[in-house]
């Protein structure tokens, strides 16, 4: 199953097409996006059905397709390529922040640069299915409504500003969560823990890695992180980038205004962002170009 979040709206898409899920289930499920994850398993078995009749729709209108969860976790270092070249190590357990719900965007738009240092991190994202607290690692996939892909996009500056980092607000400006363009169950894919995942700067490959690579696969972190609180349903997890990010290149590379951001993750789907100076859209500055 293939469901997100068009205009604003619950959908499913089946066959090219869009299924809007508050009217073909006739008010039984809520327009809202995010509140199909806390009926997950009675929405299933109504989706499994095949209700309604896919109607042609416009990709530039598809939002994130959980767009208000109730916690967002990002882990960090979660690949042995990206420690490596961070120069960090492998953590134990996994390194937790979060990217506050106010970043999060949409799988195609413009994104305002706040300075000259911001990073690209292409990443698996996991949606929760389901209250999972002390859940043991071997049930993981269980409390998994469907894997998504995202972008944690990442001011450099504020992230390392200070004596310690700054994760989570170096990585929650305006626009920098963005994820999409649907959320697929892991039941769609021939093995949900070994799917491709790249991102493209102006058409050039910056990262390419199997998500089979994550140190800590999508059912640890679920066992993981329940280890310690309550997982709710609708719960995004954004679970680390591979190598090949911006600020460890020699000379270093960040998003430049006009740069195109192609991300793309297998059975799931494409993103695409471009960039735009902060000073390029303030009222001020355009009466003066
Ligand atoms: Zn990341």
């Amino acid at each position: 199953m293939r469901i997100g979040n068009l205009d604003g709206r619950s959908t499913l898409f089946r066959d090219g097409g869009a299924v809007d899920v508050e009217q073909a289930s006739g008010g039984t499920f809520s327009s809202d996006p995010q509140a199909v994850y806390g009926r997950w398993d009675e929405f299933c078995r109504w989706a499994a059905q095949q209700p309604g009749t896919p109607q042609p729709y416009s990709p530039d209108k598809l939002g994130p397709p959980a767009p208000r969860p109730e916690q967002v976790f990002g882990i960090g270092a979660n690949y042995r390529g990206h420690a490596a070249e961070g120069g960090l190590e492998v953590p134990e357990w996994p390194m937790v922040f979060t990217k506050y719900v106010s970043s999060f965007a949409a799988p195609a738009g413009v994104v305002t640069l706040p300075t000259d240092t911001v990073d690209w991190e292409v990443e698996l994202v996991v949606v929760v299915a389901r209250t999972a607290f002390h859940v043991p690692a071997e049930r993981g996939w269980d409390y998994v409504a469907g894997l998504t892909l995202g972008q944690d996009l990442s001011e450099r500056t504020t992230q390392l500003l200070g004596q310690l980092p700054q994760m989570s607000m170096g990585k929650s400006f305006p626009g920098f969560s963005p994820t999409g363009p649907f959320l697929v169950t892991p039941d769609e894919f021939d093995d949900p823990g070994d799917l491709q995942l790249s991102c493209l700067l102006n058409e050039h490959v910056m990262q390419k890695a199997s998500t089979a690579e994550l140190v800590h696969s999508v059912p640890m972190l679920i066992g993981e992180l329940s280890s310690v609180l309550r997982l709710s349903p609708g719960d995004v997890i954004f679970t680390g980038t591979p190598e090949g990010v911006g600020t460890t290149r020699k000379p270093p590379r960040y998003i430049q205004p006009g740069d195109v951001l192609v991300s793309r993750l297998e059975g799931v789907g494409e993103m695409r962002h471009t960039f735009v100076a902060a000073s390029a859209q303030t009222p001020s500055s355009r009466k003066d170009v």
